[in-house]
């Protein structure tokens, strides 16, 4: 399919005016193919001029214009041309469009736990026309009105709110004026949960399976979103700008969610069928008020072109941890975000595929879909916090409410929002975007000789905000708080420094509150300090911005792995933090053991780690486990166990029930179990048929098919690698068969496939399309293989010219972590 470019947008722009649209869908054609009816009312401002509408059937049946029928073979590649409009103009499409299996367009899942089916769509990005025809992009707006004929016994869901008529008919009130790619339905026996807020009709929905999980958690779910709405309503002028609420958890969904007005769709993973930390139910609230958000920011004013999505995910990202830390009970959301989110935005941001968070062009929408990354959400939400601490947030809302104002149901672009900020604020915003937004890469901070320095890798500096945080040691090893103090730093490479307290600290910690978006560096007495006594810094936020300085050491090649994970040993076990146990048990077992370390090192880096999770299990022992912190030591000894003796304690677990003294055998503990029992021969296929046989549901699928294809077994390899890549399965099968299939456990069994899966996984991903050439190319990727062959091998296949958009973005980011860990590991090697 052509991508749209941002010249052909600006043009059909120019030309038409979407009155209205109307879209019957009929979804009791069979497991293939379902029906679509679009009728598209519009306007021309140049009558005789030509235009086209996309659609992307299987067949396209018949297409009328002001009367006229258009020869169906005139589809080419997803668009019809419209030649000789009139200045008012009434377009027909009838087409038969194929169900999915990739989670773009309309997708179809049948639920192995009973035999139901489920379709829901997908119109993101450029995907809308699988099920509709339309004028398919940002700015040409319209209302819909969208009727679905479905199974009897279905229920269906839409942007707006429905009446169901006789035959399974449904029609939906006609919407405000929507863009194209928030267009969605989903259908099927689905379970419903419906409550009300402030005069708006709220519905939780899920596929039957997962009744009983839904109603567990519905009551927080719909907490969380009663808050979010009061927080939104306080904040924004504009009340929620549609006619209800419906918050759908659907199957094999590829983002964590999608902010379709009035319907929104998430992952049905946030459903939790298994025991999960608080950090994941802090992430699940998180992500409600993220597309919460976006009932303003991207649905009532939308982006004008794809170049200023982060108007759309900056803003949703930053709202959302200031609404949940605000509003809600999860208080240290923010500490969420500095252990876990901010990582993806500073990694993004160190890559050579790295871009300002507002791009100055983006070409096209297949250009635009890579740019859903680590830099549009996570380093945009950390600007718009350093934007929001230089205007003050009466300023900040003064500006976005007169923006909304302005642009309510139509499209804006980045100089908008700046006029609105600066004028509510008397700022000059622009020079402050200039440098923030228009710019890539992370500035680094260091203090030497009473001077605080500021670098970058490419000479471009940033204004910040920050504080810095002076601690003395107490005489029982405490770290002590002696002073703290903000800094306004202009975007110079040197100031003069003044420490935060008198005298000379044992540690000066800078950005020590996490406001600021940099790397920092240490002197040598604070490293030191940070060795010895990491753990007894009192405030977590400090400890998160500690441990990802260290991370960030590590992975510039400044620290060797062995001797992080000797601050892992040293100061880990006594750690508090679920949010920080999590991230550092995390990067220590995946990247460093895994990637960093060498062969001969990884056993010790796995006793290691294992140790640590011992360690925290016994300091759990007894206690009620409300933040999961055990669940956490019990999953990351699970994956670090390797010796005969550990994988006899796994095996104790599955029979006994559990672990003693908690957590108990739940779905998602037992496949972790039985995964790393595979991954080292200790289990085979009839503990994988058994375990299926008591989980048979979609997870227990998935478990299945990564178990399978983690079995040192040629047999099952070879299997593995055909569904990867010559196989139809679906995108989460793909994705978990790919998570399975390389381990750094079985090098010498994997031996030549690394340099197979460049050829493999070309093709694979032009077949697939997008979504599965991403999971192929970041899942699929064989990170361990940490040699300068895989480079080699990466760098030759990136040279190819026949390569998709999305999966040379998924391989260029993962030639740049292979690279860092081919550095460390010569490092490592050198150092040992
Ligand atoms: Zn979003």
């Amino acid at each position: 399919m052509p991508a749209l470019t941002r010249a052909e947008a600006v043009e059909r722009r120019r030309l038409l005016n979407v009155r209205s649209s109307t879209v019957e869908l009929d979804l009791t054609q069979g497991d293939e193919v379902f029906g679509s009816v679009t009728v598209i009312r519009f306007a021309c401002t140049a009558p005789g001029a030509s235009s086209f509408v996309d659609v992307k059937p299987r067949t396209l049946l018949r297409a009328v214009l002001n009367g006229q029928q258009l020869d169906p073979s005139a589809l080419d590649d997803g668009r019809l041309p419209l030649d000789g409009l009139a200045a008012e103009n009434e377009l027909l499409v009838e087409a038969e469009m194929a169900y999915s299996r990739t989670g773009e367009g309309m997708h179809r899942f049948v639920d192995p736990a009973d035999g139901e089916a489920y379709v829901y769509s997908q119109a993101f990005l450029d995907d809308g026309p699988r099920f509709f025809a339309g004028f398919d992009q940002p700015d040409l707006k319209a209302a819909y009105q969208v009727s679905v004929t479905a199974p009897e016994e279905w229920t269906v869901v839409g942007n707006s709110l429905a009446v169901r008529q006789e035959g399974g008919r449904w029609v939906f009130a006609p919407t405000p004026a929507i863009s194209s790619y928030l267009v969605a339905v989903v259908a099927g026996p689905l379970h419903s949960v419906v409550s009300e807020h402030d005069g708006i009709p709220l519905g939780l929905h899920c596929r039957r399976s997962l009744a009983d999980h839904l109603e567990t958690d519905a009551e927080e779910i719909l907490e969380i979103t009663r808050r979010s709405f009061d927080h939104y309503h306080r904040v924004f002028d504009q009340r929620f700008p549609f006619d209800s609420y419906d918050q759908c958890f659907v199957p094999e969904f590829n983002a964590g969610a999608m902010e379709n007005p009035g319907c929104v769709t998430f992952r049905d993973e946030f459903v939790f069928r298994s025991a999960v930390t608080s950090t994941q139910r802090e992430e699940r609230a998180m992500v409600v008020a993220h597309e919460m958000a976006h009932m303003w920011f991207g649905d009532l004013v939308t982006m004008r072109w794809w170049d200023d999505l982060w108007l759309n995910e900056s803003f949703a990202e930053y709202l959302a941890y200031e609404v949940v830390s605000a509003s809600t009970r999860f208080t240290g959301a923010w500490t969420g975000y500095a252990a876990g989110r901010k990582s993806w935005g500073c990694e993004a941001d160190q890559r050579p595929s790295t871009h300002p968070v507002a791009p100055e062009a983006v070409e096209d929408t297949a250009q635009a879909l890579q740019n859903f990354d680590g830099i549009s959400y996570s380093k945009g939400a950390s600007a718009l916090r350093q934007l929001v601490a230089w205007l003050g947030e009466e300023a900040f809302y003064k500006g976005v409410n007169a923006h909304f104002a302005k642009h309510a149901y139509g499209n804006a672009a980045l100089a908008d929002l700046l006029e609105a900020l600066g004028a509510a604020s008397g700022r000059d915003v622009d020079s402050w975007a200039e440098r923030w937004l228009r710019t890539s890469g992370m500035d680094t901070l260091r203090v030497d000789e009473g001077r605080l320095l500021q670098t970058s890798a490419d000479g471009e500096l940033r204004p910040h905000l920050i504080t810095a945080a002076a601690y003395e040691r107490s005489p029982v090893g405490q770290l002590v708080l002696r002073g703290r103090r903000s800094y306004d730093l202009a975007a110079e490479p040197e100031h003069p420094f003044e420490q935060p307290a008198p005298g000379e600290p044992d540690l000066l910690l800078l950005n020590d509150t996490d406001l600021g978006f940099v790397k920092i560096r240490f002197d040598e007495r604070s490293w030191q300090t940070v060795r010895e006594s990491l753990g007894a810094i009192p405030e977590e936020l400090a400890r998160a911005v500690l441990w990802n300085a260290a991370r960030d050491l590590v992975r510039d090649g400044e620290l060797s792995p062995v001797e992080y994970l000797e601050l892992v040993a040293a100061q880990l076990p006594g750690e508090e933090s679920v949010h920080l146990v999590q991230s550092v048990l995390g990067f220590a077992r995946h990247t460093v053991v895994d990637e960093y370390l060498t062969p001969d090192q990884r056993p010790a880096g796995l006793a290691l780690l294992a140790e640590v999770g011992r360690d925290l299990i016994r300091r759990t022992e007894g206690g009620p486990d409300e933040s999961g912190l055990r669940l956490v030591a019990v999953r990351a000894l699970t994956s670090a166990s390797s010796t005969p003796a550990e994988l006899a304690v796994l095996q104790s677990w599955r029979e006994e029930g559990g672990v003693p003294g908690g957590p108990q055998l739940d779905p998602e503990l037992s496949w972790a179990l039985l995964l790393r029992l595979c991954v080292l021969g200790a289990a085979g296929e009839d503990e994988i048929a058994a375990e299926l046989a008591r989980d048979p549901s979609a997870t227990g699928q998935e478990g299945a098919a990564r178990c399978r294809a983690a079995l040192p077994d040629p047999a099952a390899k070879e299997a593995a690698w055909t569904a990867l890549f010559e196989s139809d399965l679906s995108n989460y099968l793909v994705a978990a068969t790919a998570q399975g299939f390389w381990q750094a456990d079985q090098a010498e069994l994997l031996r030549d496939r690394p340099q197979r899966y460049f050829a493999a996984v070309v093709a694979a991903a032009e077949r697939r399309g997008p979504a599965l050439g991403r999971v192929l190319g970041h899942h699929g990727f064989p990170a361990y293989a940490a040699t300068e062959a895989t480079v080699a091998a990466a760098e030759e296949c990136l040279a190819r010219t026949d390569l998709t958009a999305a999966l040379r973005r998924a391989l260029a980011d993962r030639l740049d972590d292979l690279r860092r860990a081919v550095a460390a590991r010569a490092a490592a090697g050198t150092a040992a």
